[in-house]
């Protein structure tokens, strides 16, 4: 049974938003989510390499973070979806100004709206001269988004992906709507995540992006996910750095996307992180999940 939140627990903590880009094909998706990366890399902190691992955190000059998922085709975001675990507070919708609402930014509106996800438009492609913000947001009232400039509530950003133009008004705009959100997360008891990508790498052996969604994320804390389990042995963030390297290191909170090493099996997108009590409770869960099927060991789990 789930625990029920108090919204008076000290431990019921503001965390950040986590953010989905959606839009038509060739609209700038993929180069607005590089901008957002690219931009995200704090003095000090280059060195690694920059990852694709299907999400990356922004700071904001507010000292908030905003959480984008970068993950190819949204497949996960459908597959948790069905899993009935929301992950996205917010959806970018992306639509090219000289090019116009498609078939696929229908799409993405309906995906939105049918999750009740609130939907901020970013105007992209603003510095072609056949640019014309306007027209976008009149086809967009005809589809039901309605922005300010129309007397509605959504807001709407003119943005050049390409020359890195309007962002930060782009991430000012995510941080109004999520403070209105109010968006906060239990930091108490046993870590609650999912699974955003999973891949082998040659260093650091068998390797998965988490995004808690409760608890606190710590080395040693033993994880169950799907036909996954394993033991916390590093965490590191999209730019390759082992933020557990830190001395001053003791946890990923709520909302912060991070690469976790210490698989001893993979799991997959999508899947559903819980935390054990030990090793040999997250290996014995593990067994009955592949053994009975996964609700009974949920059931175990919670015994
Ligand atoms: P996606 O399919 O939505 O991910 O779109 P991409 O990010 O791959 O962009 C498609 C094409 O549009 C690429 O050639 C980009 O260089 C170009 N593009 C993206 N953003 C901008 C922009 O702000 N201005 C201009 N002029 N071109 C852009």
């Amino acid at each position: 049974k789930p625990k029920e939140l108090d919204i008076h627990s000290p431990t019921y903590l503001p965390r950040p938003a986590v953010v989905t880009i959606m839009g038509h094909v060739d609209h700038g998706k993929t180069t607005l989510l590089d901008s957002l990366r690219s931009g995200s890399v704090a003095a000090g902190e280059a060195g690694g390499i920059t990852q694709h691992i299907g999400a990356f955190s922004v700071p904001l000059p507010t000292g908030e973070r905003v959480t984008f998922i970068d993950t190819p085709g949204h497949a996960a975001f459908s597959n948790m979806r069905s899993r009935g675990a929301s992950v996205t507070d917010i959806v970018v919708l992306v639509v090219a100004a000289d090019d116009g609402v498609l078939r696929q930014t229908v799409e993405a509106i309906n995906h939105a709206q049918n999750a009740r996800v609130p939907i901020i438009v970013a105007i992209n492609k603003c510095d072609r001269p056949d640019a014309n913000p306007d027209q976008i947001r009149q086809q967009l009232l005809s589809h039901g988004i309605q922005t300010e400039e129309y007397g509605g509530d959504i807001q709407s950003c003119e943005v050049s992906a390409l020359r890195r133009e309007g962002l930060d008004r782009l991430l000012d705009a995510i941080n109004t709507q999520a403070m209105m959100m109010d968006l906060r997360a239990e930091q108490d008891g046993p870590v609650e995540g999912i699974v955003l990508e999973s891949r082998y790498d040659r260093g650091r052996g068998l390797v998965a992006t988490v995004l808690v969604k409760s608890g606190l994320l710590r080395i040693g804390s033993c994880l169950v996910a799907g036909a996954g389990w394993g033991r916390v042995r590093e965490l590191s963030n999209e730019h390759g750095v082992v933020l557990s390297n830190d001395p001053n290191f003791t946890f990923i909170p709520p909302g912060m996307p991070v690469e976790v090493s210490g698989w001893r099996e993979l799991p997959h997108a999508g899947d559903i992180v819980n935390e054990a009590p030990s090793e040999q409770a997250a290996r014995a869960i593990h067994e009955a999940l592949n053994r009975t099927g996964y609700e009974s060991g949920m059931t175990e789990m919670t015994r």
